[in-house]
């Protein structure tokens, strides 16, 4: 059986991550979309938030499952029995940082690759930051996330 992990923060998940998911949906046989914490961020959802939205986001591709985990990627990828590590790749500015974890994966893990998707076009310019930020000042998200996900965002810049 082919899986892939789809890592991230995911606070919380956009149209642009549900595009890559849906995406090595089609290729492998099992996606795990897996919620990572990020000491260097702050996240504005908690992991059950964010996992939450992923699970009503992706509730329509029966061959994704949803995770959380706060360890290594490439202990999890290992222990998981996953052959790929599946990332997105914004623009150019994504690189850089792709290619150094990338590389230290392959050091860490040698059995795991980790593939590139391109982001679709109209989803290039879209991160979790800049939807937190247009949110909490007021600003329509409709188009850039799935609904439960807006419906939350609303709710958390109403109560600021
Ligand atoms: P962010 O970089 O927005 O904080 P994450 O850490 O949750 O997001 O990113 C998880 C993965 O999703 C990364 O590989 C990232 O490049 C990818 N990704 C994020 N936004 C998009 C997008 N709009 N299109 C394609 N891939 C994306």
């Amino acid at each position: 059986m082919r899986i892939a992990v789809c890592p991230g923060s995911f606070d919380p998940v956009t149209l642009g991550h549900l595009d890559i998911i849906e995406r090595a949906a089609r290729i492998f046989d099992k996606v795990v979309v897996a919620v990572f914490t990020n000491p260097q961020k702050t996240p504005l959802f908690s992991m059950e938030e964010r996992v939450d939205m992923l699970l009503e986001a992706t509730g329509h591709i029966p061959n994704v499952e949803v995770d959380a985990s706060s360890g290594l990627l490439s202990d999890y990828a290992l222990k998981l029995g996953a052959q790929v590590i599946v990332k997105g790749l914004r623009a150019i500015s994504d690189f850089e940082a792709e290619f150094q974890m990338a590389r230290m994966n392959k050091k860490l893990a040698p059995s795991i690759e980790t593939m590139f998707m391109m982001t679709a076009n109209e989803y290039s310019y879209l991160s979790s930051s800049i939807v937190k930020e247009v949110a909490r000042l007021g600003g329509c998200v409709g188009q850039l996330v799935p609904q439960g996900v807006a419906r939350r965002l609303a709710e958390k810049a109403g109560r600021s």
